[in-house]
């Protein structure tokens, strides 16, 4: 076991107040790390609160259910008292506190043990215990693999394998990027045999879409798609920019736009989709790349974000206008110097 391993071990033995945390807008790793992370430490019998700086998707939002998890979009007292009465801060599926919004004061202010539980790349050092694995398909499955170094898979109880099952799913495009592996899918089996309704979950996060939603994802791929590959074969990017008018038209809903970057990644010959959305704290852009095209440094150098080397996000506080000549001379630099 690592010394990082031993040293949660020992805090998970402890008679320890844990509250757990994930980043804004909580993904399907972001919900199924926290609401793993709750069940496990139920099940070891130790006291654990949920916290997350703001609500998911509706679609996600169930798997939070039993989790006496609170917003700090909606109860910011509440939610501070809990970290005040806390001794150890589970921070998971982030690796900076920034990517907590407004709560980062509340971690670097917190005076019990921080450990962070993370994949993504370049983590800052702002936690006592880090457990980092960049090479890892998903913190549900660095967690998973947590549990059985410590010796603690008994505690891998239903609620648990679903919640894991859950983060694997969504961050690995279900269980087809690069980034899964044998190991990935041993998990996945050894998470099945605890008696999960696997297909239930598929189910509940593809086949739950309202029909504003896929009537928004019709009008962005039939009217705003843009391929640069049109003009100039080298330029192999598609984007999609949907202002906020347009969102609205269709009762746009957090979690809506889910998945419809890699929808432009599906395109023959395209190496790099962009979704580019209006939002209200600035124009928020998602990248995904594939093959030997890097997306991570751009969005991290240019956009005020970062994220995995194939998929990254980060937002501009320029105008629609000028975020999309500027994404483009910077995409169409990027290939011409390839
Ligand atoms: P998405 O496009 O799904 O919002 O984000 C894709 C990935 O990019 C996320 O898993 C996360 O790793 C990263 N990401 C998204 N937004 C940001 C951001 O603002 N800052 C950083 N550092 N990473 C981001
Ligand atoms: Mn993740």
């Amino acid at each position: 076991m690592t010394n990082e391993l031993n040293q949660l071990k020992s805090l998970l033995e402890s008679s320890n107040r844990f509250i757990i945390l994930a980043h804004k807008s909580p993904d399907g790793d972001a919900v199924g790390s926290a609401a793993a992370f709750y069940h496990f430490l139920s099940n070891l019998s130790c006291s654990a609160k949920v916290v997350l700086p703001d609500l998911p998707s509706d679609t996600l939002l169930p798997f939070m259910a039993h989790t006496d998890c609170l917003y700090f979009s909606e109860h910011p007292d509440a939610v501070k008292a809990r970290f005040e009465e806390a001794s150890v801060l589970i921070c998971l599926d982030f690796n900076a506190p920034s990517r907590v919004g407004d709560m980062h004061a509340l971690i670097e202010e917190f005076s019990g043990v921080k450990v962070m539980i993370d994949h993504h790349p370049e983590p800052e050092p702002f936690a006592d215990i880090m457990i980092s694995d960049v090479s890892n398909s998903s913190t549900c499955q660095l967690i998973y693999e947590c549990i059985q170094g410590m010796d603690f898979a008994h505690a891998v109880n239903q609620d648990v394998a679903r919640s894991l099952y859950l983060g694997i799913m969504t961050d690995t495009g279900s269980f087809r990027f690069p980034s899964v592996n044998a190991k990935t899918h041993q998990i996945l089996s050894e998470l099945i045999h605890t008696g999960i309704r696997h297909w239930q979950i598929h189910q509940d996060v593809f086949d739950n879409n309202r029909i504003d939603q896929l009537q928004l994802r019709g009008f962005a791929i039939s009217e705003k798609l843009v391929l640069l590959n049109n003009q100039d074969k080298s330029c192999p990017v598609g984007y999609i920019s949907l202002t906020r008018t347009e969102l609205d038209r269709f009762n746009y809903k957090a979690g809506d736009t889910e998945g419809l970057v890699n929808v432009i990644l599906s395109l023959e010959g395209i190496k790099v989709g962009v979704l580019i959305q209006e939002k209200s704290d600035g124009i928020k852009m998602s990248f995904r790349s594939k093959d030997e095209i890097f997306i991570n440094e751009l969005a991290k150098q240019h956009f005020n974000g970062g994220g995995h080397k194939y998929a990254a996000g980060g937002i501009s506080f320029d105008s629609m206008e000028v975020t999309i000549s500027k994404l483009t001379s910077l995409l169409q630099a990027q290939f011409h110097q390839e």
